[in-house]
């Protein structure tokens, strides 16, 4: 059997080109950067030099990106909006796919993908980071040991500016704060409290190009806890999350970031402990992690099921604001969850000169 799955990225944007494509060098064991996918015939060349890439396809060159046989899995770091076509067509064509979050934009669409992958027997995995970081992963362990007694409540704000014209503000890419940033406090709150909401609420405001500027939202968990939280493209960054327990509370701040340290305090009979998370390379795991589900068959965490998880809130949020009524969730199993055991250290790497890109909030 293969040894390194060989990835062709797809879409070289701002993320793709500060994270991931500098993040093959620190996944060597199992992964390999084969191939790029790219609109920009200027990045597609100064890329595969800088990376030493062998291939490179405009995406009119899809199909044959992926049937040519010489890649294995595609890294999609497209707009939103173009994930589930580009993921189900690697998955119908048995490339297995490593999706960018959010997932898609609604529950049809990610169990398309999903049955796409089941068909052909694909591997599906949604690029949710901190499912390998010590920071966040030991939040759940602290939640999960019980030493704040019982959790109670969740809170937590995260704020990025984000400029005219990115896609994150347009509505044909996909973007709105939910899909952006609500996601992760969705998916930190469901991760520490191991369960799923049966009721949400939101309410937005303002507008930032075609989206809303803001969203503060809550869910509500069996067991009488609850979720909530605020995002906004418009106000400084702000990064963290509280939980509250019966019996002391922990507050990670910054929670979400991958090029800061992350940091713990830890209130327990009312004594205070900090603790500091060095700086890693967050996205050579989720390559790790996801070469070895292809190579020893086994089913990704956080997999399909988990893109979905996410994403049928965000869409029950949304109907919310518009309604302004409370929206109730049916039933969603979930048996994998992500724990302590699945934290991968690598170093931090220096973030390259991006070629026709820009942050989200401008500039490189
Ligand atoms: P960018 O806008 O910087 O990059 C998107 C890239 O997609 C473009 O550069 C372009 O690449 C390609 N593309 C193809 N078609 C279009 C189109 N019609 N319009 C615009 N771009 C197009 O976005 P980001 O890199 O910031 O985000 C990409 C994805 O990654 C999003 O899904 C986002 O949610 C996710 N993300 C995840 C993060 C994480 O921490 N996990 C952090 C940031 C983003 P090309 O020129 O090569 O064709």
């Amino acid at each position: 059997m293969r040894k390194q799955i060989r990835y062709a990225v797809v879409g070289l944007g701002h993320i793709a080109q500060v994270a991931v494509l500098p993040a093959f060098a620190n996944a060597r064991r199992n992964s390999r950067l084969a191939g790029l996918v790219s609109g920009d015939p200027v990045k597609r060349a100064e890329l595969a030099r800088k990376y030493g890439v062998e291939r490179t396809w405009s995406y009119e060159e899809y199909d044959a990106c992926l049937k040519g046989g010489e890649i294995d899995a595609v890294y999609i770091a497209l707009p939103n909006a173009l994930h589930h076509e580009y993921a189900l067509r690697a998955a119908q064509a048995g490339i297995h796919v490593l999706c960018e979050k959010p997932m898609a934009l609604d529950e049809a669409e990610c169990q398309r993908m999903a049955e796409a992958a089941r068909a052909t027997r694909a591997r599906l995995m949604v690029a949710y980071r901190l499912h390998f970081e010590r920071a966040n992963l030991e939040a759940i362990e602290v939640l999960r040991s019980g030493r704040l007694g019982e959790p109670r409540l969740f809170n937590s704000t995260f704020c990025t500016p984000v400029e005219p014209g990115n896609i994150r503000v347009r509505r044909d890419m996909g973007g709105g704060v939910l899909y952006d940033i609500g996601i992760y406090c969705i998916n930190a709150a469901r991760s520490l409290f191991r369960d799923e909401p049966v009721e949400v609420q939101a309410a937005t405001a303002g507008m930032r190009g075609e989206v809303e500027e803001a969203v503060t939202g809550w869910l509500r968990f069996p067991g009488d806890r609850l979720a909530s939280f605020s995002c906004s493209f418009a106000a400084a960054k702000v990064s963290e999350y509280r939980v509250a327990g019966t019996k002391g509370d922990l507050c990670v701040e910054p929670a979400y970031d991958y090029a800061r340290p992350l940091k713990h305090r830890l209130t327990l009979d009312g004594e205070t402990r900090e603790r500091r998370y060095a700086k890693r390379d967050q996205f050579a795991p989720e390559l790790l992690y996801f070469s070895d589900c292809i190579l020893i068959n086994r089913e990704p965490e956080p997999g399909a099921e988990e893109g979905l998880a996410d994403v049928r809130i965000i869409r029950a949020l949304y109907r919310s604001a518009e309604s302004g009524h409370p929206v109730e969730l049916g039933p969603f199993e979930r048996s994998d969850r992500p724990s302590l055991e699945q934290e991968i250290r690598r170093p931090p790497i220096d973030k390259p000169e991006v070629i026709h890109a820009r942050a989200p909030s401008g500039g490189s």
